[in-house]
């Protein structure tokens, strides 16, 4: 394919290097290209060109695929690759490509592969030694997250949680402490008891933005307390309606109260041996707790200040 062979004339030495360790010999390739998540404007020119020259567009659903494609004047085979024929789907696919056929993955929207099917495919492809190459573009959880407006160096995404509320509520619960932003795709006729859920489990007074289609029409990012997002969806039906990515910011950073335990439990040690100043710097080198603190703590353990 022309696209594959121009990056591959700029790529470096190197890079040429391990993609020809990748691929099999006279084997195909598998793209996997991301389509746009709502505004049809959104895929990049190389997903298009690639579009264009596979042999087969492996479609979550060829209908979906065929309009968009449709959309941009884009002549293709399809063939459906969904949850319930991945299996069988990706074997065929997988001998296709091994006589020599290029295959684009996509799926309905965004990035196949991400809370979508792809993963089957990508893994038998990678097993028979079919080199794989990433086509990136939309994704819903990182476009929201661009537009949140949350100090959150780092975050976890989830993408669905469990449907009943039980599991939905454990699986919060496993997420509580996580310093970390959250992000997680949810359903419309599940997002006001979702987002009850969140305030429950994880707190009311951390931020939640709720961003809503995404690059549609109707797109709306509103950022509030999670205890105030019940009342704000509420407040109108359409708030309700459409796609939906929720973002929680992390659990606060716990302020350590008092001495870390291993530094308790080596200054006690010491102090049953040693005098009180050399308790507190031989601790310090030991644990690395401040000397200071230690030799408060212990003037404080000597005069029984403490409660044992
Ligand atoms: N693979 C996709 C991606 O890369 O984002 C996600 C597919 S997942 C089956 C669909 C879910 O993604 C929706 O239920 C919604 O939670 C989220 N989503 C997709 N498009 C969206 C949009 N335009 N606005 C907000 N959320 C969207």
């Amino acid at each position: 394919m022309e696209t594959e062979h121009k990056s591959a004339k700029r790529g470096s030495q190197s890079e040429r290097q391990e993609h020809g360790d990748q691929a099999s010999e006279g084997a195909g390739k598998l793209y996997v290209v991301a389509t746009p998540i709502g505004n049809l404007g959104d895929i990049s020119a190389r997903a298009l060109a690639v579009l264009a020259q596979a042999d087969l567009v492996a479609a979550e659903d060829t209908r979906t695929t065929g309009h968009l494609l449709a959309h941009h004047g884009i002549v293709a085979k399809l063939v459906a690759l969904h949850e319930h024929n991945e299996r069988e789907r990706a074997a065929e696919l997988v001998a296709r490509m091994r006589s020599g056929k290029t295959i684009a993955l996509v799926s309905d929207a965004g990035t196949p592969g991400i809370s979508d099917p792809g993963a089957l495919l990508v893994a038998r492809a990678m097993e028979a030694g079919i080199m794989v190459c990433p086509i990136p573009g939309a994704n819903a959880a990182i476009a929201a997250l661009s537009a949140a407006g949350l100090d959150a160096p780092h975050f976890l995404f989830y993408g669905f949680l469990p449907v009943k509320p039980a599991g939905r509520r454990a699986a919060l619960a496993s997420l509580r402490e996580l310093p970390y932003a959250l992000v997680f795709y949810e359903a419309p006729h599940r997002v006001t008891e979702c987002v009850a859920d969140l305030a429950a489990t994880l707190g009311g007074e951390r931020e939640i933005v709720i961003a809503r289609e995404l690059t549609k029409l109707f797109e709306a990012i509103h950022r509030c307390r999670l205890d105030q997002a019940g009342a704000w969806l509420a407040a109108d039906p359409n708030r309700q309606r459409g796609e939906f990515v929720l973002i929680v910011s992390g659990a606060p950073e716990q302020k350590q109260q008092g001495l870390p335990a291993e530094a308790e439990r080596v200054l006690r040690l010491l102090l049953a041996e040693l005098p009180l100043k050399q308790s507190a710097a031989l601790g310090a080198a030991i644990t690395g707790a401040r000397k200071n603190e230690l030799y408060q703590r212990a003037l404080a353990m000597r005069d029984g200040a403490e409660e044992e």
